[in-house]
């Protein structure tokens, strides 16, 4: 494997404050070394000036959807269109077929992972075929090799199994991430719970049914000292709540996705109602005299469990990352093909495509606007989803000795989303078509290009 040095880019490394213009050597797939002139060192140079250089972003809830439902997306397609994104590392949710609740699985997924362009990093179930009833063998998934433990697509409705769960994940030194959902209170619902659920007559997913668990989770990790991260959070009560739990020391944490912190409700009433109601300083900001996406209401594409939620959610979830109550943000990446999606909204399954959309999606929600400098935006895709995870070799940090996972991007380049221009199987992001700021220029794991604009 040749050296690479990446020369005079704007290193970042959110872990450690630096922030400079810098040359960044690889050699022998670490970080051989971070300063100026090293123009004499025998490596393949790369001019990466003019743009920004950090540690490979990482992306902690993605659906490979291998075992089983290879239509929609594999690990392969999958880990390409982390690459794409700027992602090196992305971890995998159980909810396969059969699912992730036996290490037999989990050695699948790593052999098959061996030939993917990122790391794929693997997730075991808290219980037994992610059912809620019955736990899983957890010794045997951390013997495996597992990052962490959830039932994501499902959550243990039963307090008392939960609270199980937790005493044994700490045991084996695992985080615990949920999905954060009763099933009492959300029923049926579709679309949250509110003014356009109502005008559409769309069956509502109430915010108090995320919240409930949220305010579970809140009680049993103060309880048995687990920590638990709440995924994919969608409302502002949400947010308060974990506000107020972090305050005191409780060992909880959560996300927040690009769709949550970007589309509203108002998506499933069609594109006019959206960029009049809440999309219209974003159409202001980002796309100037060019056309606005359309698309007809009730789109299946705006369709994701949890739902989008109300304007002044999203503008929640938004302060929540900002404030640093919200540390991580990740896609939820969830394909579906055209033939499942393309049905009546009630019978659409749940989940849209969002990797290779990240990253711009949070730097113009953060970073363009000035909410958040670029260390503190890149900390929730780097060193913090790489802390929660408990990772040793570096993975996160841009320092000398850290493992050779980079990521290069132009935070300013224009672009467009194009329906085919995915290294997807599936077709399912409700951004066809929007303007986009800030790209990938480069990928590199473990010291070797996997992706080049
Ligand atoms: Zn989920």
């Amino acid at each position: 494997m040749s050296d690479l040095l990446l020369v005079g880019g704007r290193v970042i490394d959110p872990a450690s404050g630096y922030d400079q213009t810098a040359d960044v050597l690889l050699r022998d797939g670490r970080v051989a070394a971070i300063g100026t002139a090293m123009a004499g060192e025998n490596a393949e140079k790369i001019d990466v000036s003019g743009k920004v250089v950090c540690p490979g972003l990482i992306d902690l809830h993605v659906h490979f959807r291998e075992p089983g439902q290879t239509k929609k997306e594999d690990i392969l397609s999958g880990a390409q269109c982390a690459a794409r994104g700027g992602f090196t590392t992305v971890v995998c949710m159980p909810n396969t077929a059969p699912s992730i609740d036996n290490a037999g699985t989990v050695a699948l997924i790593q052999e098959r992972a061996r030939a993917a362009a990122v790391r794929v990093e693997i997730t075991g179930a808290l219980t037994k075929g992610i059912a809620g009833e019955e736990l899983a063998p957890i010794g045997s998934l951390a013997k495996a090799g597992v990052v962490a433990l959830t039932d994501d697509g499902k959550c243990i409705q039963n307090n008392e199994l939960m609270r199980r769960a937790c005493e044994y994940a700490l045991m084996f030194g695992l985080p615990i991430m949920d999905h954060c959902q009763d099933y009492g209170l959300v029923t049926d619902g579709v679309m949250h719970e509110g003014y356009y659920s109502a005008v559409l007559g769309l069956r509502g997913w109430p915010s108090a049914g995320e919240e409930m668990i949220v305010a579970r989770n809140i009680l049993l990790a103060e309880q048995t000292g687990t920590h638990i991260h709440c995924q994919h959070l969608s409302s502002a009560g949400s947010v308060r709540l974990l506000r107020e739990a972090k305050s005191r020391g409780v060992p909880i944490s959560g996300e927040g996705c690009a769709h949550h912190f970007t589309l509203s409700d108002a998506c499933l009433a069609g594109s006019e109602e959206f960029w009049k109601a809440d999309g219209a300083e974003w159409a202001n900001l980002y796309f100037g005299d060019r056309p606005l996406p359309t698309w007809p209401a009730y789109h299946t594409h705006f369709k994701m469990n949890p739902p989008l939620r109300s304007a002044a959610d999203v503008a929640a979830i938004r302060d929540g990352i900002a404030d640093g109550t919200l540390e991580i943000i990740s896609s939820d990446h969830a394909p579906h093909t055209e033939t499942e999606k393309d049905v009546e909204f009630d019978y659409a399954p749940f989940g849209i495509v969002g990797l290779e959309v990240e990253l711009a999606l949070s730097l113009m929600n953060f970073y363009h606007n000035g909410r958040l400098t670029l260390p503190q935006l890149l900390a929730k895709l780097t060193c913090n989803p790489a802390k929660l995870l408990r990772f040793s070799d570096g993975r996160g940090e841009l320092k000398v000795g850290s493992v050779a996972d980079v990521t290069v991007f132009d935070p300013d380049v224009e672009w467009t989303s194009r329906r085919e221009e995915t290294a997807s199987k599936s077709r399912n992001n409700p951004f066809h078509d929007w303007v986009m700021k800030g790209k990938t220029s480069l990928t590199i794991v473990g010291g070797k290009v996997v992706w080049r604009a």
